[in-house]
């Protein structure tokens, strides 16, 4: 029996899959069944931040998994404080708590409860709870109940009603809209400073600044997604700060890059007061309140750790930044009207494509025939909704890959661009 006939067999087919079975992978490059040679400029959607099989990642996890897997959150994890105080004090760089767990969907799920906590504990008016969470249209926050909740795509809930309640879908970039959305049962608002999987979407400054104005204003919790934009991926450890880098958050989830290839999230709370008292917003979740049995076990903080330090040693963010500025600058020189505009920051980039010139077979998206002829073509991206794919390299990609990649997109859109000449 092949491959994909035990899989269609076997495995539950919540997927679009592309054909390809990758068997090996070494930093940027991936290789499938058949020895071809791929760049991987998905990097597991963000995930492998250090590109595949890193050596200092690999000797971490077969450093941890020699001495110790796993033991539960009934005991103490020294490597889970290691891991935290690496993010406090040097990606986040403001006093708070983290929780970690497995996922980015969980992370969020954990805001969402703690947002619904500080709702208790800061009621409306009448004395009842707040509980509302402001996000925004064409976000995307997971899949689990709650954040498929919070993810503003009717996509993504059809078909799963009742949703759980106590969320509102605002524009993004329209402070007007916001304004008049806050209600006395609003809690929080929970945005992702730029939109990764609604297209590749940067807040603007103005409208980050409106927001958390409006969080100090109302006594909201302003929490920040950056699951697919924190550490380095958009030329800063955190994304916020290359928008407006004064803005201080009450709380982040993380997930995807920061394990760079093991399944680990996390949740971060400021520890700044919340009322008179002096009582800190971390005081929320106390024992009891929340726990998952793998979160945060030796084996994945362990390899967190080490993906994180060497983000950090290497200087990545900057690093990023470089490589943007090389993949704008030469998409620039081409001149194709096929490409209408590069959207994102650092690494994490939506290259735009005019609908009109992608010829769309059996009712595919313009991004999904691209990124089939790119792969055809030994190069690897995501879609980004119907008309954007992402670049999504390693954040110790190098210039000559980076090149690499940049004359294969450049080939196969200039034969999309010229059909008649297109091999
Ligand atoms: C991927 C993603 C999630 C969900 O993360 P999972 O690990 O798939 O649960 C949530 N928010 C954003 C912004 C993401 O990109």
């Amino acid at each position: 029996m092949s491959n994909s006939d035990l899989f269609s067999q076997h495995v539950l087919a919540t997927y679009g899959r592309f054909p390809l079975v990758p068997v090996r992978g070494e930093g940027c490059q991936l290789w499938d069944e058949t020895g071809k040679r791929y760049l991987d400029f998905c990097s597991g959607i963000a995930v492998c931040s250090l590109g595949h099989c890193h050596p200092r990642v690999v000797a971490a996890i077969h450093d941890q998994a020699g001495k110790l897997l796993h033991v539960s959150n009934l005991y103490q994890i020294p490597q889970q404080a290691q891991l935290a105080a690496e993010i406090n004090t040097h990606h986040v760089r403001i006093p708070g708590k983290i929780f970690f767990s497995n996922s980015g969907a969980e992370a969020n799920d954990g805001l969402i409860k703690s947002a619904r906590r500080f709702g208790h504990k800061r009621p409306q008016a009448d004395g009842s709870p707040r509980f509302e969470v402001i996000t925004f249209q064409q976000s995307f926050h997971g899949r689990t109940l709650g954040s498929m909740s919070a993810t503003g795509q009717a996509k993504i809930q059809a078909g799963f009603d009742p949703l759980l309640p106590g969320f509102r879908y605002l524009p993004f970039n329209n402070i007007v809209a916001l304004e008049a959305g806050i209600q006395p049962q609003t809690a929080a608002i929970l945005l992702e400073p730029i939109q990764g999987e609604g297209g590749v979407h940067s807040a603007t400054p103005e409208f980050l600044r409106a927001v958390a104005n409006l969080c100090r204003k109302h006594d909201l919790l302003l929490l920040f997604d950056e699951i697919q934009t924190g550490f380095g991926r958009c030329g800063d450890a955190m994304a916020w700060r290359m928008i407006a880098p004064e803005i201080e958050p009450d709380g982040i989830s993380w997930a995807k890059g920061m394990g760079g290839g093991v399944p680990i999230g996390a949740f971060w709370l400021n520890d700044r007061a919340i009322d008179d008292a002096g009582t800190p917003l971390p005081a929320l979740m106390g024992p009891g309140s929340h726990g998952s049995t793998y979160g945060g076990n030796p084996l994945v903080c362990a390899a967190s750790l080490a993906v994180l330090q060497e983000i950090r040693e290497k200087e990545l963010a900057a690093h990023a930044i470089l490589m943007e500025v090389r993949i704008r600058e030469t998409i620039r020189t081409w001149q194709l009207p096929i490409i209408t505009e590069i959207r994102g920051s650092g690494l994490l980039l939506g290259v735009q494509l005019d609908p009109e010139l992608v010829p769309t077979p059996e009712g595919k998206t313009p991004a999904l025939v691209v990124a089939t002829r790119l792969m055809e073509r030994g190069l690897l991206v995501p879609p980004a909704g119907p008309n954007t794919f992402r670049l999504l390299p390693p954040l110790n990609v190098t210039e000559e890959e980076i090149d690499e990649a940049l004359a294969i997109i450049q080939a196969v859109l200039t034969a999309l661009n010229s059909p008649l000449s297109a091999t």
